[in-house]
């Protein structure tokens, strides 16, 4: 194989959506695989779809899920620029060579001509398309002489310059994932390749591109497979190599019916989106998978299973195995269900395998908001103490709060049920015992109270459960011996006062 070039070409008309990002890690690990490259290629030649930021969210995404591009704006390699606005000069020549060829042609029909045609096809409970069929009959140059044509574009009138599709050839193609496909070029339309305003349009751009930047396979979404028999005669026009393709499958609802939308995500409450975006035009949030406080190890490997799978049961891959086993034969051709609850599950996974220092780092900053100052080392054996209960940095406080602050009020329905008539005078006994530990490690403080409670002949739930209620307020919580140490015995004894106090 010659050397593997891959590129990511999105089109910077808003935030990235999940789907995007998936293509550009398979994209990414493909290349990786083969010790090829990594190309970011920023679409923008439709500048009325331009959306100020876009451009910077697809460059953020992609470094904070960990795939970074070997070229790409800012990162020349040799074949840039990277932008498609960049690199108008570069287009023209080649939709000349191609009306030189008679494989495009100017077409001066005005918006509200091809209207008017497409009204009169309605009527005929047809569809218009501007292609083999009827582009003899409609104001283009292939119905004009070399004077009319010189004398319109002289007088600057508007046109467009179509691709002239062959009238009767069905075209083979290949793709990596659903194998031979054949398309009669009958049923296919002549696309507009380039605009009077000097810009070329997605198709051309790309193609041109493609070839200019070495690009050996495509990689990209099941929505451009229709784009393929244009694209690949493209190629044929130009008398270029067409490179290998391969077209992902959608990303459906949870449900399974129909692609998954951002209007999915906000009905269901899952972002949709890599990063948090702030539309500019309305000011409007959108959620995102880093400020929702997932790690991008876990929504890298939810996206990678996400139409793919390497012939095992295996479902926790970290970037460097994704790499080895990565093969395109095994992308699935059906839709993959989108599983925001699976997300979670990862999520989870990766709070487990995140260094501790990172958790505590982060869950200090949760802490100095709430105004509480203690030393990383308690943080610390807190969250290691509670990390296994979590899926988010951000459930921290829930699952450990009565380590830093006493309950100022007790489950209704835990009181009930633990607090009974005499489990004041035992708390009040128990307080008591607790004075007399010197040692109040967690191991010696269990030891004791355990022996206690035997040789008053108790069971244990009879003081373990008001002790809970007094130190959490509630039947849940950690050991309660390790709460009882790390608040240490002061503080203990004073929640075990306030209990007695309020729940009497
Ligand atoms: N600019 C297209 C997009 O936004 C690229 C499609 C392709 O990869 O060819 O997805």
């Amino acid at each position: 194989m010659d050397k593997v070039r891959v590129r990511f070409a999105p089109s910077p008309t808003g935030p990235l959506h999940i789907g995007g990002v998936r293509t550009a890690l398979y994209n990414y690990l493909f290349a990786k695989k083969h010790d090829g490259d990594f190309i970011l290629r920023i679409e923008d030649t439709d500048q009325t779809r331009y959306v100020e930021g876009a451009e910077d969210y697809i460059i953020e995404t992609l470094n904070w899920c960990g795939i970074p591009y070997d070229e790409g704006p800012g990162k020349d390699g040799g074949f840039g620029p990277y932008r498609q606005s960049d690199r108008k000069s570069i287009y023209e020549k080649y939709v000349d060579e191609l009306i030189q060829n008679n494989k495009a042609y100017y077409a001066f029909d005005s918006t509200e001509e091809l209207e008017n045609q497409r009204k009169i096809a309605e009527k005929e409970g047809s569809k218009f398309s501007y292609g083999p069929k009827n582009r003899h009959e409609l104001k283009n140059s292939l119905n004009m002489s070399s004077d009319e044509l010189k004398a319109k574009l002289d007088a600057e009138e508007d046109y467009v310059i179509r691709f002239k599709t062959s009238a009767s050839e069905t075209l083979f193609m290949q793709d990596e994932i659903r194998g031979h496909i054949e398309v009669d070029s009958e049923v296919l339309d002549d696309k507009i390749l380039f605009k009077s305003d000097g810009m070329p349009t997605y198709h051309l751009a790309n193609i041109v591109d493609d070839h200019l930047m070495e690009i050996s396979h495509v990689i990209r979404g099941e929505e451009w497979l229709p784009s393929l028999p244009l694209h690949v005669s493209l190629y044929k026009a130009f008398g270029w190599e067409v490179p290998k393709f391969a077209h992902l499958p959608l990303i459906l609802k949870p449900s399974g019916k129909g692609k998954l939308s951002k209007r999915d995500g906000d009905q269901l409450g899952f972002p949709v989106f890599p990063l948090e975006w702030k539309d500019p035009a309305n000011g409007n949030v959108s959620a995102g998978y880093r400020e929702e406080g997932y790690l991008p190890k876990a929504v890298i490997n939810m996206l990678a299973l996400l139409g793919w799978n390497d012939g095992t049961d295996q479902e926790f891959f970290n970037m460097s195995e994704m790499i080895e086993k990565f093969e395109v034969k095994r992308i699935h051709k059906s839709g993959a269900k989108f599983d925001p609850e699976k997300t979670k599950w990862f999520q989870q996974h990766y709070l487990q395998q995140a260094p501790v220092e990172k958790l505590v780092k982060e869950f200090k900053n949760i802490l100095a908001e709430k105004s509480i100052e203690v030393s990383l080392q308690y943080i610390e054996e807190v969250v290691k103490t509670i990390r296994e209960r979590a899926t988010f940095v951000s459930d921290f406080w829930e699952l450990s709060w009565f380590y830093f602050e006493a309950p100022k009020e007790f489950d209704a329905k835990s009181s009930k049920k633990v607090w009974k008539k005499d489990s004041s005078s035992w708390m009040r006994a128990l307080i008591g015992k607790l004075q007399s530990v010197d040692d109040f490690s967690q191991t010696n403080l269990q030891d004791e109270v355990k022996t206690w409670i035997k040789t008053q002949d108790l069971g244990f739930g009879k003081i373990m459960q008001p002790l809970r209620l007094a130190l959490v307020g509630a039947m849940r919580g950690p050991d309660v011996f390790h709460i009882a140490t790390s608040i240490g015995k002061d503080k203990t004894i004073a929640r075990l006062e306030f209990a007695i106090d309020n729940l009497d």
